[in-house]
């Protein structure tokens, strides 16, 4: 990809409230269009299709079938949840020309259980896991600090559909482990943290979270055998010790990327979603819903991989594999051979082919954060060599063209 498209062409010291906002704006990775509303631009959305397909190939793997629901759904089908009145200021109303009723999705169980009814008749048909990375939008008062609590935002919202309990469980651990796989491949080291099912209704409910000193949840966590609790559950017991061990409790700031709920039958009971069980009696099934946030994910590596120069993208996320950069015209041609050989073998290289000084490249490539920077200079190909950092530790080597 050709850097004169997609790297910012003027300075800026622009500053934003939080480290992600302020590297990512200022690599022009997202533009803000307003509170809580940001695209993504070229190089932001590189790193989102990242997590994207990270996501839904764990989540495929565990046997979630894709589906997509739309963002504007007739109010009818949250009357029948009981939710178009009880869901709060968050839901965006409207009405169309016609003076139909209207709602902005802000979370989709509505439309997969009335999807989940058409595939569901027997118990034969179950378990049923669907899964969308979709938009969804929250009228949020507090929308600020970057890409973390926006009004519009991508979700990965799964849900499943059980004969019973125990296989609910069962796939809900499922799901958990699914999760903890994705978010060590998007580079985290999460808790997962005991949590209440608040307004999402159902029993049993766990959050995965990193810990951020940005973060706007609080989690304690024991000291003694590192059991983790939302503050909002701790309320409801012991705010002082720990109710697994009785060690010392401990507060920190958190950033919730994930949360996995057991829903129970209030969905499918709302619809009138049944099966016939072996003797031919209609049933409800329980079910589940679990759920990432895209964004929220994406400012969340920056928050916890960066220096005071730039983004260290995880190297299954980073947008690039190699930045590289070529000092002097005779460089330049031995650059684009080798970029051009590298492409061939499937690798992703920015190219800094812009006019810009070589300390300019340099301070981009720290920004941007690809984990190689490649430097192809006069003083280098006096040895047919290529200078090779390592974006993370810093190390530098040398190696020889014709070893890539
Ligand atoms: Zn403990």
């Amino acid at each position: 990809m050709k850097a004169t498209q997609i790297l910012r062409t003027s300075k800026s010291d622009l500053k934003a409230s939080t480290v992600h906002e302020t590297f990512l704006l200022k690599g022009n990775f997202i533009q803000k269009l307003g509170a809580g509303i940001y695209q993504l631009m070229p190089l932001g959305f590189l790193a989102y299709q990242k997590i994207y397909e990270i996501i839904d190939e764990e989540l495929k793997a565990i046997g979630f079938l894709s589906f997509r629901a739309p963002i504007v759904h007739p109010a009818s089908i949250w009357e029948k949840s009981g939710r178009y009145d009880d869901f709060g200021p968050e839901m965006v109303k409207f009405k169309n020309r016609s003076a139909e009723k209207f709602v902005l999705a802000p979370t989709h169980e509505e439309p997969v259980n009335l999807i989940a009814k058409k595939l569901i008749n027997s118990y034969k048909d179950l378990p049923l896991a669907l899964n969308q990375i979709q938009t969804k939008f929250r009228d949020e008062p507090r929308a600020r600090g970057g890409l973390i609590r926006l009004r519009e935002f991508t979700m990965q919202d799964g849900y499943s559909f059980h004969t019973n309990q125990e296989d609910l469980d069962k796939f809900y651990n499922d799901v958990r482990a699914a999760y903890l796989r994705i978010f060590k491949r998007l580079g985290f080291e999460v808790k997962v943290v005991a949590a209440t099912s608040g307004a999402m209704g159902g029993s049993g409910a766990e959050e995965f979270m990193i810990l951020a000193q940005d973060g706007s949840d609080q989690i304690a966590i024991c000291e003694k055998c590192d059991y983790a609790v939302n503050i909002e559950t701790l309320v409801e017991g012991d705010a002082e010790v720990c109710e697994k061990c009785g060690g010392d409790l401990k507060m920190e700031k958190t950033i919730e990327l994930g949360h996995i709920f057991k829903l129970g039958d209030k969905y499918t009971k709302a619809f009138e979603l049944t099966y016939d069980n072996e003797k031919g009696e209609k049933k409800y099934p329980v079910s589940g819903c679990y759920g990432i946030g895209l964004e929220r994910a994406l400012a969340s590596i920056v928050e916890t991989h960066h220096d005071d120069k730039g983004i260290i993208w995880p190297s299954e996320v980073a947008p690039f594999d190699y930045y590289l950069i070529a000092l002097g015209e005779k460089a330049n041609e031995e650059a684009k051979k080798l970029y051009e050989k590298l492409a061939k073998e499937g690798k992703e290289i920015l190219f800094d082919d812009r006019e810009n000084s070589a300390g300019e490249k340099f301070a981009d490539a720290d920004l941007i954060g690809c984990p190689k920077r490649l430097v192809i200079s006069d003083k280098t190909l006096a040895n047919n060599q290529v200078e090779i950092k390592d974006r993370a530790t810093g190390a530098i080597e040398l190696k020889n063209l014709s070893e890539f």
